[in-house]
């Protein structure tokens, strides 16, 4: 039988973590649900390494920080030591935390929602949605290669295999990076990191570059593949899926004939780091109601984007689901206590993840 809960915490970003903190306070069985192994998984994979954290609060919302104990310090601490603050906070809150456990579906109705996840299911009555901005995109091939937004969990887990990369940017590079240096320390000179995008330039910043070349040079085995192109999940004769891709090797022999030179690699042993994307489609699929900006509906957002539609205490179309943080930003469709649904500008910050977590928990907790 499913564990049950009043709340279910999709995300430990500070949004998700003030929500729980919340949570706590007022007594109320919850769960936080991580697809990353760590808390603040999202900021780990996006922020670079060092960057210095700002407690920014935007113009015309309220001082102070509403819930302070996740708030980023005044004198502006590394992306690292607030982190370690997250962890310090779970720790000494006791935080019910579930890492490596990724959500995937709602099923049920109000106030009996199945919460389904990659490991398991929970029943619960409110869902607070906190999975930020940054949805790695799919391959959109069959067989699943795993989907990275930045790091990758676990390097180790490749050592002794050969491995795919798939992606042109800094995320490619730094995932390209790590595993070719966990291999290299590991002394795994027979398998590589193969490298391939689907154009013949990459797209990588200075510092990236230096951390490339320097592994190079250190005797990371580092295989590049320019112009190449993922093509189809093929199921060998194990019973395996695999992903072909290839490289054009001539031009067109004569009428519709055409040369390649290509690899297959097992499914799982590919990783694909090609951009990310906002949570329109995840809102779809749980049956969220979002609205399409047309004419001069929308100021922030571009004519034909679909902004999630919310109530003034951030509750979804569907009962007890509430949407917080950079999941909703830059902009949402608000349904005022006046009935009208207008534009509503979110900026993507800790604060305001933290405020929207305190708003949806006050909501929650006068159920
Ligand atoms: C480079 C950079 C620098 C920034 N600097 C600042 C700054 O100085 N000050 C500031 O106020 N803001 C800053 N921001 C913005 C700030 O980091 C975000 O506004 C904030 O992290 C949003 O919090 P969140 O809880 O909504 O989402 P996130 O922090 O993105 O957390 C979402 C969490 O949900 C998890 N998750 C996602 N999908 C699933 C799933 N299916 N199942 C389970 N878990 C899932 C993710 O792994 C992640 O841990 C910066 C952003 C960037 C990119």
């Amino acid at each position: 039988m499913a564990a049950t809960y009043d709340l279910v915490i999709i995300g430990s970003g500070p949004g998700g973590i003030a929500a729980g903190l919340l949570a706590k306070q007022q007594g109320r069985p919850f769960i936080i649900l991580e697809k990353g192994g760590h808390a603040m998984q999202g900021i780990i994979d996006t922020y670079p390494k060092g960057k210095k954290v700002y407690p920014t609060i935007p113009k015309r919302y309220p001082d102070p920080f509403p819930v302070l104990d996740i708030k980023p310090p005044d004198e502006k601490i590394p992306v690292e030591a607030y982190v370690d603050q997250a962890n310090t906070v779970i720790k000494e809150n006791d935080l019910a935390v579930h890492y490596n456990e990724e959500f995937k579906q709602i099923e049920g109705q109000f106030p009996d929602y199945i919460v389904k996840t990659d490991k398991g299911s929970y029943l619960t009555k409110n869902i607070i949605l906190g999975f930020g901005s940054n949805i790695p995109n799919d391959l959109g091939i069959y067989g699943e290669a795993k989907t990275v937004a930045r790091n990758i969990e676990n390097g180790e887990d490749y050592i002794g295999i050969n491995v795919l990369v798939i992606g042109g940017g800094n995320a490619a590079a730094d995932v390209v990076c790590s595993l070719s240096k966990i291999k290299r320390e590991a002394k795994d000179h027979d398998t590589s990191v193969y490298w391939a995008h689907i154009k013949e330039t990459f797209e990588i910043n200075k510092d990236t570059a230096r951390d490339l070349g320097e592994e190079v040079l250190l005797g990371g085995h580092i295989k590049i593949l320019q112009k190449a192109i993922p093509k189809i999940g093929e199921v060998d004769a194990d019973g395996i899926d695999r992903l072909y891709i290839h490289q054009t090797t001539s031009s067109v022999m004569g009428n519709d004939l055409y040369l390649y030179q290509g690899m297959s690699f097992p499914m799982k042993n590919v990783i694909a780091c090609i951009g990310t994307h906002g949570p329109s489609a995840i809102f779809d699929a749980l049956n969220l109601q979002q609205i399409t900006c047309t004419g001069a509906i929308c100021k922030i957002a571009k004519e034909g984007e679909r902004l999630l539609m919310l109530s003034d205490n951030l509750e979804t179309s569907r009962p007890g689901i509430y949407a917080i943080g950079g999941a909703i930003s830059p902009s949402y469709m608000e349904i005022g206590s006046d009935g009208i649904i207008k534009e509503k500008k979110h900026s993507n910050l800790i604060y305001t993840a933290v405020l929207d977590a305190q708003t949806a928990m006050n909501k929650i907790v006068k159920e």
